[in-house]
C-alpha cells in the first residue's frame, strides 16, 4: 500500500471534491436481494453525504461456506489456487447485484473486481497479503459521479495475473486497505453487531458496547477470537491512521464502535474485553530429547507453512525428556497433521498428539500483563468457577488461558464478571 497511493491532490473524491467514504458490508447484510435492497438504500443516504462513496461487499450470507462444502465434497484437499478461483466467485456476484440495486435507485453506480480496484497481493493462495493497491480506476469512476461497489475479499497477483484470497473474513481487510489508499475519511464496517464488545454478547448478555477503542486493543481482540473484524483490517487501520466505524446495517442510526489512534478516555479500567476462541486445537509433541535447538525444530517448519502457533508451554523434563504442547487455530489442523510426522522424527520424539476439545479465553487491555492483580484476578476467577487451566500465553496487552471446550462459555461469564465489565 505504499509507494503508489496517489497524492492527496488527486484524491479529490467525487464532484464536489474531498475525502470519500468507504463503507462495507458483510455477508448477513447481503444475505438475499430485499437487503441488498436495503444496503442501497444506506449506500443512497451516504452518497448524500459524502463527496465519494466506495463500497466494499463480501458475498452474500453463507455462500463462501457453501463453495468451499461443495468443494470439499469433490477432493479431500482442493488445490489452493482453484479455491481461490472458486472462493472470489461470491463476492463477484454480488458486488454487481449491489450496483443494479443501485441503479435501480436512480443511483450511478460501477461494480468493480478486486483486479479491476488495483487490490494486489503477494503471489499466495487462500491467505494472500495485500502488498499494493493501485486505486486509479476508482478515482476516475469517482469523478464521474459513481458509487464504486468493489468486490471484497479478492485480489490479483500483479505479474501473473492470478485471482487471489485475502482469508475468510478478507472482505474488512479490502475496505480498510482502499480505506488508506484513498484516504479516506474513515472506513465503515457494516455488519449483523452493534459494534465492539466487552464480550461476545451471545455469551454474556450485559456485555456492554464499547464506543472507542485504540488500534492496539482492537488488534488483539481480533487476533484472539473477537470475529467483529479482521485483525489484518486493524493492521492496515493502525499502519495508515485510518479510523474505522463498526456499525449495524439493520440499526444504522447507531453510531457504533470507533476503532481509532485516540479513542474516547473510558474511566481507569485496564481490562477493555474478554474474548474467546473455539475454534483451536492443542498440539503436544511428546517425550522430546531436552536439548537446545528443539524449539526451533519443531515450531520451524510451522513457521515456514505459515501457521501460527500460541500459548507454548514445555513441561518440566523427566530422564532428559520434555513435551512440548501449543495451540493452533482448527483450520490450520490438516497441515499441522502433514508436518508433524516430519517433526517427531526430526527431533527425536515419541510422538505426538492433537486434542480439539479445548478452547482459548483472552482477557485483553492496555497494560494487563503490567498492572498487578490482573493476572492472579483471571486465574482466581477461573478457579472459583471451577475451571482448570492448561496453558497460558501473555503479551502486553492480553492473557490468554486454555480451558476445556465444554467450559467456555462459562470461563468468559466468570471473566467478564470478575472485572466488572457490565458496570463500566
Ligand atoms: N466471503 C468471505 C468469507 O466468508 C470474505 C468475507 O466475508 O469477508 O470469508
Ligand atoms: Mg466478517
Amino acid at each position: 500500500m505504499t509507494g503508489r497511493e496517489p497524492a492527496p491532490a488527486a484524491m479529490a473524491g467525487g464532484r464536489s471534491g474531498g475525502r470519500p467514504l468507504v463503507q462495507k458490508y458483510g455477508g448477513t447484510s447481503v444475505a438475499t436481494l430485499a437487503r441488498i435492497r436495503r444496503v442501497a438504500q444506506l449506500v443512497a443516504g451516504a452518497r448524500r453525504s459524502a463527496p465519494g462513496v466506495v463500497v466494499v461487499v463480501s458475498a452474500m450470507g453463507e455462500t463462501t461456506d457453501r463453495l468451499q462444502a461443495q468443494a470439499h465434497r469433490l477432493h479431500s484437499r482442493p488445490p489452493a489456487r482453484e479455491m481461490d478461483a472458486l472462493l472470489a466467485t461470491g463476492e463477484t456476484v454480488c458486488a454487481p447485484l449491489l450496483a443494479i440495486a443501485l441503479d435501480a435507485r436512480g443511483v450511478a453506480a460501477v461494480s468493480l473486481s478486486g483486479l479491476q480496484a488495483g487490490i494486489r497481493t503477494a503471489p499466495h493462495h487462500r491467505r494472500a497479503r495485500i502488498v499494493d493497491v493501485v486505486p486509479q480506476r476508482i478515482l476516475d469512476e469517482l469523478a464521474l459521479g459513481r458509487v464504486v461497489v468493489v468486490a471484497g475479499f479478492q485480489g490479483v497477483v500483479a505479474d501473473t495475473l492470478e485471482t487471489t484470497t485475502l482469508g475468510r473474513g478478507g472482505s474488512d481487510t479490502t475496505a480498510v486497505a482502499l480505506a488508506a489508499a484513498l484516504r479516506a475519511r474513515a472506513c465503515e464496517i457494516f455488519t449483523d453487531v452493534r459494534g465492539v464488545y466487552t464480550a461476545d454478547p451471545r455469551l454474556v448478555p450485559d456485555a456492554r458496547r464499547l464506543d472507542g477503542i485504540g488500534y492496539e486493543e482492537m488488534l488483539e481482540l481480533a487476533a484472539v477470537g473477537a470475529a467483529v473484524l479482521h485483525p489484518r483490517a486493524v493492521e492496515i487501520g493502525a499502519a495508515h491512521d485510518v479510523p474505522i466505524r463498526v456499525r449495524s446495517t439493520f440499526h444504522p442510526r447507531d453510531a457504533g464502535t470507533l476503532i481509532s489512534r485516540e479513542p474516547p478516555v473510558e474511566p481507569r479500567q485496564k481490562v477493555r474485553g474478554i474474548a474467546h476462541q473455539e475454534d483451536v486445537a492443542k498440539v503436544t509433541v511428546v517425550r522430546v530429547p531436552d536439548r537446545p535447538g528443539v524449539a526451533a525444530a519443531i515450531f520451524t517448519p510451522l513457521a515456514e507453512a505459515g501457521i501460527s502457533v500460541d500459548a507454548i508451554v514445555q513441561n518440566v523434563g523427566h530422564d532428559g525428556l520434555t513435551d512440548v504442547s501449543f495451540t493452533v487455530a482448527a483450520a490450520d489442523l490438516d497441515q499441522v497433521r502433514e508436518l508433524l510426522p516430519g517433526i517427531v522424527s526430526g527431533v527425536g520424539a515419541d510422538g505426538a498428539s492433537i486434542d480439539a476439545a479445548i478452547a482459548k479465553v483472552s482477557v485483553v487491555g492496555t497494560g494487563v500483563l503490567g498492572s498487578p492483580g490482573v493476572a492472579a484476578r483471571m486465574f482466581r476467577a477461573l478457579a472459583e468457577a471451577g475451571i482448570n487451566i492448561e496453558m497460558i500465553a501473555a503479551s502486553e496487552i492480553r492473557i490468554t488461558a486454555t480451558v476445556p471446550a465444554a467450559q467456555l462459555a462459562d470461563a468468559v461469564r466468570a471473566l467478564h464478571r470478575a472485572y466488572e465489565l457490565e458496570t463500566i
